[in-house]
C-alpha cells in the first residue's frame, strides 16, 4: 500500500474539532435526555438511572434523531440503561465471543485467516446497552501508547496478515492527526493490503465525518473500507447522509453491519427500511448479527427461528444487494457463521 508519510499527518490546528467538542455535550444522565424527549422517569418502570460501570452515554445529535414522546423510540432502547441487565443470565458471560484467547498481543486479536483486528481506541461517543465489548478490559488488553508499536510490530513480522481492521471502541475516537499517522504506518507495511475501519461514529456523531477525515482516508492506495454500525433507518440523519456520500464519493467502500434487537429492529419493515435508508447513503447492507450473548443484554436477543423468518421476508421484499448477511459468531469458527 502507498500512504503520505507519517510526517505529513501534523496539522497545526489549535482549536479542538467541533466533533470532539460536541462530545463533550453527550447525555450521561438519564434525567436531561428524558426531558428532552418530553419523557417521565416512571414511563420506564424498569429504569436503572446509575448503571454502574457502562454509564449512559448518548450524543446529542443522535438524541436529535429520536422521537419526542415516544417510550418505545427504538433508537433510545438501545441506550436506555435498565436494571435487567444486572440480572445474570446462564447463557451470558463477559467475554461472548473469545476475545481474550483470540488476543495475540495486547490490543491484536487474531481469529481469521489474513486478517487481524486492532483495538484502536477503547473509547466510544455512545454507550449501546447490547454491546458485545461492554465488559472488555481495554486498560489492559487495548492497543494504547507504547502498546501499539508492539501491534503494529506484530503485524509487521507476520506476512500471512493482508487485512489489517481498526476498532474498539471506536477508532474515529481519534483525532484525524492520529489517524493519520497509523493508517499511514499500516499502509507502509507491504504484505498489508487491505484497511478496513469499523465505526459508529458516522451514525451517532455524524459532524465527526470532517472533510480531513475525507482527504486522509481519500488518499489511502488501496482506498480503505469503512464499516458502519446502523440498526434502525432513523440512526441516519442529514449530516450522516451528506458526510458517508462525501465519502463514498472519494473512493471509500461502505458497508454496514448492525444487531438484530428485539424491540428495535426485529421487525421485516425496519429491516427493508434500514436497507434502502442505507442505501441513499451510498452504503450497503454487510452483516446483520445475531446478539453475541454478553452479560446485561439478554433482553434484546431474538430468537433464531424469528431471524430466519424476517431474512426470509427481506428477501422476497428487497434485491439480493440489499439483504444483509445474517450471521453469528461462534468462539473457535473459522469465519462468522450463517445462520440456517
Ligand atoms: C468480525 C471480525 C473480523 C472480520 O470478519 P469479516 O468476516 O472479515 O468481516 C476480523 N477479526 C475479528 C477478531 C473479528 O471479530
Ligand atoms: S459503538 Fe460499538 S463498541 Fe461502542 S458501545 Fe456501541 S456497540 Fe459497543
Amino acid at each position: 500500500m502507498v500512504a503520505r508519510s507519517t510526517a505529513q499527518c501534523q496539522t497545526d490546528a489549535v482549536a479542538p474539532a467541533a466533533w470532539r467538542a460536541e462530545l463533550k455535550t453527550a447525555f450521561t444522565q438519564v434525567d436531561p435526555l428524558l426531558a428532552l424527549l418530553g419523557l417521565r422517569r416512571n414511563q420506564f418502570p424498569d429504569l436503572d438511572p446509575t448503571p454502574g460501570p457502562f454509564p449512559l452515554l448518548v450524543p446529542r445529535a443522535f438524541a436529535a434523531l429520536m422521537r419526542p414522546g415516544d417510550a418505545q423510540d427504538p433508537l433510545l432502547r438501545q441506550v436506555l440503561p435498565l436494571r435487567c441487565e444486572r440480572i445474570a443470565a446462564p447463557e451470558c458471560g463477559t467475554d461472548p465471543v473469545g476475545d481474550r484467547a483470540a488476543t495475540c498481543t495486547p490490543g491484536l486479536l487474531r481469529k481469521y485467516a489474513g486478517r487481524a483486528l486492532l483495538i484502536a481506541h477503547g473509547g466510544c461517543a455512545v454507550h449501546c446497552r447490547y454491546c458485545f465489548r461492554r465488559h472488555f478490559p481495554y486498560a489492559e488488553l487495548g492497543a494504547y501508547g507504547p502498546r501499539i508499536a508492539t501491534a503494529i510490530a506484530a503485524i509487521r513480522s507476520d506476512t500471512t496478515l493482508h487485512e489489517v481492521i481498526l476498532s474498539g471502541g471506536d477508532p474515529l475516537m481519534h483525532s484525524d492527526d492520529a489517524l493519520c499517522t497509523l493508517l499511514a504506518q499500516l499502509a507502509a507495511i507491504p504484505h498489508v493490503r487491505r484497511l478496513r475501519l469499523h465505526s459508529r461514529l458516522p451514525v451517532v456523531l455524524p459532524s465527526r465525518l470532517t472533510a480531513r477525515l475525507g482527504e486522509l482516508l481519500g488518499a489511502l492506495h488501496p482506498r480503505p473500507v469503512l464499516v458502519i454500525h446502523a440498526n434502525h433507518a432513523r440512526e441516519l440523519g442529514a449530516t450522516a447522509q451528506t458526510g458517508l456520500r462525501a465519502l463514498g464519493g472519494r473512493g471509500v467502500t461502505l458497508l454496514n453491519q448492525s444487531v438484530l434487537l428485539r424491540g428495535v429492529n426485529d421487525t421485516a419493515d425496519a429491516l427493508a427500511q434500514l436497507s434502502e435508508r442505507l442505501l441513499d447513503c451510498g452504503v450497503l447492507p454487510y452483516y446483520l448479527h445475531q446478539l453475541d450473548l454478553v452479560q446485561g443484554a439478554a433482553h434484546f436477543a431474538v430468537a433464531d427461528r424469528v431471524a430466519l423468518d424476517l431474512l426470509a421476508a427481506l428477501r422476497t421484499r428487497l434485491p439480493g444487494y440489499l439483504v444483509p448477511r445474517l450471521v453469528r459468531e461462534v468462539e473457535g469458527a473459522g469465519y462468522k457463521r450463517p445462520l440456517a
